[in-house]
C-alpha cells in the first residue's frame, strides 16, 4: 500500500524534490515514494484529475502550475489565496487543498539560521512569484517594514501590494535593513553579476540569497565580505518541502530537515 506524491511541472526532470522527499519519507519511516512527472503547459487541470482517479497522495508543483492549480482545487490555504499560487497539493477528506509553502520555507529556514523576522525591516530586491511569496510570508510573521526593489518598477508596486507593511523602495533603503533578501535570478549558475553593490550591506545584517545553485552565489560571498550573516537559498528549499511533508502525514510526522539538506546538497554535487 504504498503511497505515491509527486512533483508536477515543466521541465521537472532536473527538480531537486524528488531526492529531498524520498529522503524525508525513509528518515520519518513511512511507506510513501516521490515521482517526478512531467505535465505539459496547460495540462494542469488534466494532472489533478489524475490525483483524483489514482489517489495519489500528495503534489508539489513548480513552474508554470502554481496559478492553474490554483484554480483548479476545492479551496486554498490563506497565503496561496493571497498569492493565487500554489505549490502543494493535498487532501482534506475528498477535497483538493491547495497550499504556499515557499514563503513559510523561507522564514523557516531563517529562523534555522537564528534569525528572527519578528519587528524586522527587511529589503527584498526582486518581484517575481518567489519574491511575492516571500513578501507574503515575511508580513505574516510580523515584519515591520518591508520594502521591494525590482528592475522594472510596475512589479515591485504589484508586489509591495500584498501587504500593507511593504512598499516600493529606494536603493538606499538596502543599507537600512535588518535582512536583505535577494529574491532575483541573479547569480544563478555561472552568473557573476550582482543583485545588488555590495558597499550597500554591512556586518549588523543578515543577508540572503534565494539562488541555491551555487549554494555560496558571488553577493552571499561579497555579503560575507562585508561581515553580514549569510543565509543560503538550499534553506528555503528544504525547509518548504518540510512544510509540504508536514501536510500530507500530519502533525505527528517526523521531519528530519537535516536528510532532505544532505540529499539536496549530494544531487546539487
Ligand atoms: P520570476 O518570477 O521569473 O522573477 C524573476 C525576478 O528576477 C524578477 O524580479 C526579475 O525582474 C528579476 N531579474 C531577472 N533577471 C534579472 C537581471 N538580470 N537583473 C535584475 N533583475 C533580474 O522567478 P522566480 O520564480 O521569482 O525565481 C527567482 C529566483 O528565486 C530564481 O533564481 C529561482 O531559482 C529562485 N527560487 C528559489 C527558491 C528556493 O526554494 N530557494 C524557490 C523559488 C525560487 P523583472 O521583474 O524586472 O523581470
Amino acid at each position: 500500500m504504498t503511497r505515491l506524491a509527486a512533483v508536477i511541472g515543466s521541465p521537472v526532470a532536473h527538480s531537486l524534490s524528488p531526492a529531498i522527499h524520498r529522503a524525508a519519507f525513509a528518515a520519518a519511516g513511512v511507506d510513501w515514494t516521490y515521482a517526478a512527472l512531467e505535465v505539459a503547459p496547460g495540462a494542469a487541470a488534466d494532472a489533478l484529475a489524475a490525483m483524483r482517479t489514482l489517489g495519489i497522495g500528495g503534489l508539489s508543483v513548480t513552474m508554470p502550475h502554481k496559478e492553474a492549480v490554483a484554480d483548479a482545487v476545492d479551496r486554498l490555504d490563506p497565503a496561496a489565496r493571497t498569492l493565487h499560487s500554489v505549490n502543494t497539493v493535498s487532501w482534506d477528506g475528498d477535497q483538493l487543498v491547495g497550499s504556499s509553502t515557499d514563503g513559510a520555507g523561507f522564514v523557516a529556514s531563517l529562523a534555522d539560521a537564528g534569525v528572527s523576522v519578528d519587528g524586522a525591516k527587511v529589503a527584498v530586491i526582486g518581484a517575481g512569484g518567489a519574491a511575492r511569496s516571500v513578501i507574503d510570508a515575511l508580513a505574516r510573521a510580523g515584519a515591520s517594514d518591508i520594502t521591494v526593489l525590482n528592475r522594472t518598477q510596475d512589479r515591485a508596486e504589484a508586489a509591495a501590494a500584498l501587504t500593507p507593511v511593504a512598499s516600493p523602495g529606494i536603493i538606499s533603503d538596502i543599507s537600512r535593513a535588518d535582512i536583505v533578501v535577494n529574491a532575483t535570478s541573479v547569480g544563478m549558475g555561472g552568473d557573476r553579476s550582482l543583485p545588488c553593490d555590495p558597499e550597500l550591506l554591512n556586518d549588523g545584517q543578515t543577508v540572503a540569497d534565494l539562488v541555491y545553485h551555487p549554494l555560496e552565489t558571488p553577493w552571499l560571498a561579497a555579503a560575507a565580505r562585508r561581515g553580514a550573516r549569510t543565509v543560503d537559498g538550499l534553506g528555503m528549499l528544504v525547509h518548504q518541502a518540510a512544510l509540504q511533508q508536514r501536510i500530507w502525514l500530519g502533525d505527528d510526522a517526523v521531519i528530519d530537515t537535516a536528510a532532505m539538506r544532505a540529499a539536496a546538497e549530494r544531487s546539487l554535487s
